[in-house]
Order: C-alpha cells, then structure tokens, then sequence
C-alpha cells in the first residue's frame, strides 16, 4: 500500500524538526532570512512550478535560458560591468567557483602545470577547485590587522609562479573576516601580468551594491575579469543558485563544454551538472523581480545597521573584540584568554542563537562567525543580552582546555598512515564516536563505525582546533563517511 500523500509530508515535516531553524533570524550561518513572507512565498511556490523542467537543452525549455538572461541583466549594472559582459547562472558559489577556475586554466592550455594566486582568506572552494583541476593554489597570508590581501606579497606571489600563473583571486568581502581585499590594486597588478582575476563576491554580491564602499571591488576595476554573485544567499533566493559573470564572451568561452563522442544527444552544457532543476534558478528569477533594486536597498540597510549594533555590542562586551572592522554584513568575533569562542558558541546555542565556530588558522585566532541578515534585525536586542549572558556562563566555566599529551599526539600524526579502525578510536576520542539516533535519522545505523554529534561541541572542536589541517581534514572526512553509512 502507498503511504498516503500527507503521512509523508507530516513525516518530513517531523524530520525537519531536529534542523536549525531557516527562519526567525536566529541562525546566523548557513540560512538567509529576509523576514519577508511574500518573498518566501513567490520563491516556493516558482521553485515547485519549476522543478521538473530540465537546463539540460536550453531550446527545449526556452523559459530558462530567458530568465538566465533576465539575472544576468539585473546583474550586470549592479557590478558595473560593462556592456557586452555575460553570464552564467550556477547552482551555487562553490559551483561558480569551480568554473571561474577551470576557465581559467582551460584559456592557458599551454601552460603545464598551472598556478593561481590567493590571500590565505580565500574560500575553501578554491582549494575544491585546486584540487579537482590540478590548479596549484599558492595562499598569501593576509594583513593580521585588517586581514585584508596584503598586495605586496601578492604581487611577490604572482612573480613567484612567473609563467604558470593562469588566475588572480580576491574576495568582496571574505567570509570568515567579512573584509573587502584591496580589489583594484591587485587586479591591477594580474592585468599588468596578463592574467584574470576573480572577485568572489559569492556573499557581498547582493549587499556591497546597495552600501556605500568605499574602495572600487567589482567590474569598474579595469583589470575585473570575473566576478561570482550567490542568489541563495542575501538575493534571500531558495538555494541553488548564483551568477558568475565574465567581462566578455571570449574570457567565458573555455566554460562551455561539448561532447558529441557518445552515440546519443551531443552533450552541450554551460556549467557543471548536465540535466538540473529550473526550479531554483526560476525561483531567483521571481524573487528577484518581487524585491527589486529598491527592495534590495532596504533590506541592506536594515540588515548593515543591525550589523553596525552587533559589531559595537561585541566592542563594548568585557573580553570580546572583532577580528576585524566589518566591510559589509558579517562579523568574526574573538575572545580573551578568559574564555574561549567554541563554549560560547555552545552557551548561545543553549540560548537559541546558532553562531558559527570558526578554527584558529596560521597565527589567526579562532573566532565566531556571525552572518546578519535582514531577518535578524529585530532580535538584535535579545541577541546581545544572550551574547552577554554567554560570556558570563563561559567565562565562569573556564576555557575548554585540551590534554597536552593529546596535542602533542595530534601533532605528530599522520594521517595518510591511519586505517579505519583508528580513525573510530579518533573519532570517539574527540567525543564524535557512538551510535546515530535512530529517530532523528529515520532508520537504523550500519555495520562498522558510527558517530554522534554531541550536544555541547566545545570539547569536539577544541581538539579540532588544535589537530593540524591536514589530519582535522582526515578526522571529518571519516566522521562525514560513517554519517552516511
Ligand atoms: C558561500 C561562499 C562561497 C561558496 O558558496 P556555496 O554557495 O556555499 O557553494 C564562496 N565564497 C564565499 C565568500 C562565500 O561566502
């Protein structure tokens, strides 16, 4: 017997229950609230009417290669870039990304092993990219004061990688410090090189265009050649879905792939996945014709003065500081040794405000990241009063401390010579061993090793703060693994 229709919808509607909440404006990572139900709605109700139309041939459903360039249009003033500039719509940043990058590379087919540069505050999805397409990816660390790209040392870089440099990236604002790296400054110096630079906007995108900056970040830097904008995130979109614009076809050309080396249709795609939903970029194409340019000037402005209370909060809080001046509208909180950020990342979520732990990293410290958004707004006041309490509980309970000989053993491990077996005594050493709850994951767990995620994760992530990157890789990827048994 079929299960009937709204058992199954009230069971998955159960299921979401053990989520973060995606509404409310007390989740600030992950989830983009602009508090506007009508905007929720239209986006639904487009995602749902859309969802089984395929991108795969652009003849066939004309619809969305009409709405493609509907965004791109809407884009392209935004991010000043010039007329004959096109676009891409992605099912994501990591995606746009992951393009910028392998355009790159495919434009420079003539250089062997190709490098790309990037302040060490670059997204990980550059390193993704690195890594899937054989990209040497060389990190400058950043300014510790600003934790802006420091140009000098880029420029050293690019001089450094010589002829394998195929791309320059920089971030418009960063997102684990919410910082704008001197855009026109080291586009300038790739142009004088003659090479592309990126602007990964994937989180300003839709905020820096309606706030006064004031350092040029996007297309009106001559040396811009490509930019990626996130719709799923302050676009308040449904997710799946970003821009990724280029200043001419010709710097986009080597995106587009064709394969007719199959005896069936010839493959013909513009980004990475082949048959994919029209439904998330439908959405954004609603959405973003309900809100509108002034609708979107609103809602930054509310979202960047509750940014503004938050960040003077923190300043004026005994023991708390910012890791840097915010650009836009995300924060990156520190702490003294009175304390320490993953307790009370714990305490605020015993509070009901999820905040986002974020490692110490190459002698920058650990920090909360906080994303703000429109939706957040009205609760700043009793987000600070939970912040205050938070600093009270953690520093009373003292910083999460992590057993020496522990570190040390972190330390000297490597990780490439672990079996599974000893990554499930790892795993249940940093607290992620034992079983999976049956009722949150709706089935039974499997054989071999099974993890936990534990309620309080100051403990967990101290000792992740501690292990070095490559085996705190190792440790998650074998946590993710047993997860999805
Ligand atoms: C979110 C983000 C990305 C990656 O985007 P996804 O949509 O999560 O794949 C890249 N860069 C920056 C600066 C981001 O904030």
């Amino acid at each position: 017997m079929p299960e009937p229709g709204d058992t199954v919808l009230a069971r998955l509607e159960a299921l979401r229950g053990g989520d973060l909440p995606t509404h409310g404006g007390r989740t600030l990572a992950y989830v983009y609230d602009s508090g506007l139900a009508e905007a929720d709605r239209v986006g639904r109700e487009a995602l749902a009417s859309f969802g089984s139309t395929n991108g795969l041939d652009p003849t066939a459903f004309p619809s969305l290669a009409a709405m493609e360039r509907d965004l791109v249009a809407f884009a392209r003033p935004l991010f000043h870039a010039p007329e004959g500039a096109v676009g891409t719509v992605t099912s994501g940043g990591t995606e746009s990304i992951l393009l910028a990058v392998q355009t790159a590379r495919d434009a420079r087919s003539d250089v062997e092993s190709p490098v790309m540069v990037a302040p060490s505050t670059v997204h990980g999805a550059f390193h993704k990219a690195a890594h899937y397409f054989g990209v040497e990816l060389v990190t400058v660390d950043v300014d510790p004061d600003t934790m802006r790209a420091d140009p000098g040392a880029m420029a050293d870089a690019m001089d450094a990688a010589g002829e394998r440099l195929v791309l320059v990236a920089v971030s418009a604002p960063s997102y684990a410090h919410g910082v704008v790296d001197p855009v026109a400054v080291v586009a300038a110096d790739a142009a004088g090189r003659g090479v592309r630079c990126h602007v990964d906007a994937c989180i300003g995108g839709w905020v820096l265009p309606w706030m006064a900056h004031p350092d040029p970040w996007d297309f009106v830097v001559p040396g811009v050649t490509s930019l990626s904008a996130d719709l799923h995130k302050y676009a308040y979109t449904p997710k799946g879905v970003s821009l990724l614009l280029y200043r001419d076809p010709a710097l986009r050309r080597p995106q587009f792939f064709a394969s007719a080396d199959w005896p069936g249709y010839t493959m013909l795609n513009a980004t990475m996945q082949s048959t994919r939903s029209g439904g998330p970029l439908a959405a954004a194409w609603a959405v973003v014709a309900h809100i509108g340019a002034d609708g979107y000037r609103a809602l930054v402005a509310t979202t960047v003065d509750a940014t503004r209370v938050l960040a003077d909060a923190v300043r004026g809080t005994e023991h708390l500081r910012l890791a840097a001046e915010p650009d836009a509208s995300l924060l990156a909180v520190a702490c003294d040794d009175a304390l320490d950020v993953f307790t009370l990342s714990d305490e605020m979520g015993e509070r009901g405000w999820f905040v986002q732990p974020q490692m110490a990293f190459r002698g920058l410290p650990a920090t909360l990241h906080l994303t703000v958004c429109a939706a957040t707004a009205g609760g700043v006041d009793d987000f600070v009063v939970a912040l205050r309490e938070s600093v009270d509980a953690a520093v009373a309970a003292g910083p999460v401390t992590v057993d020496p000989d522990l570190r040390a053993a972190a330390a000297a491990l490597d990780p490439s010579t672990l079996d599974d077996a000893a990554f499930d005594g790892l795993l249940a050493l940093a607290g992620l061993g034992g079983s999976v709850d049956p009722a949150s994951a709706g089935g039974s767990t499997s054989a071999g090793g099974t993890v936990s995620v534990p309620k309080r994760m100051a403990p967990v992530n101290a000792l992740l703060d501690v292990a070095p990157p490559r085996l705190r890789e190792a440790l998650l990827i074998a946590f993710l693994d047993r997860l999805t048994r």
